[in-house]
């Protein structure tokens, strides 16, 4: 049953709740400051001369954007208003090539917290049509965590050797921009 959560002023119905599109507008945001975030990180590589980890964080910042994308194409989609906020500077990050990695694991666990609070609200007011959407962002955040670990992983068995972290900064430079698998 729809309760009054699901109606707007003029009583008219709503397909969507009102604290959900709350929640996936600030997501919006969200999103573009992670990709906003992932270009600083991806800068921060470039100047190091590390230039396919710069690669495989500007291709993340692309990643960043359409899921931004999604999110303002199915609140339009279900006639709710999209309200762009200001985007906040990247904080200074850990400049190391080590900590930069570590930061992106914690700011996507971050992240997966915040989906799984959009979730909750919209399981809360049986908004099964959310829950269905963002399915794919519960399933995304676990690979972009699984992601990160990986990177960490990795450069600590080949980021101190030269030759293994040349071999390593060139297999993620072969990283290619795909478009994301959700379509709306
Ligand atoms: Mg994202």
């Amino acid at each position: 049953m729809y309760d009054d959560r699901m109606r707007d002023r003029k009583g008219k119905k709503q397909m969507l709740d009102k604290k959900v599109v709350e929640l996936l507008n600030k997501q919006v945001n969200k999103e573009f400051f992670s990709a906003y975030l992932y270009l600083d990180f991806s800068n921060y590589y470039y100047d190091e001369g590390l230039d396919g980890f710069g690669n495989w964080f500007k291709v993340q910042a692309q990643e960043e954007r359409d899921h931004a994308t999604l999110m303002i194409q199915y609140l339009q989609n279900n006639g709710e208003k999209v309200e762009l906020q200001a985007i906040d500077k990247p904080g200074a990050p850990t400049k190391s090539a080590k900590g930069v990695l570590e930061e992106t694991l914690k700011h996507e666990q971050y992240v997966t917290g915040l989906i799984h609070t959009i979730y909750d609200a919209a399981y809360e007011a049986k908004d099964f049509r959310t829950m269905q959407f963002l399915d794919w962002f519960v399933k995304e955040q676990g690979e972009e965590e699984k992601n990160a670990e990986n990177l960490i992983k990795r450069f600590a068995l080949f980021g101190d050797d030269p030759k293994t972290l040349y071999m390593l900064d060139s297999e993620l430079g072969a990283r290619v921009y795909a478009a994301p698998t959700l379509v709306l």
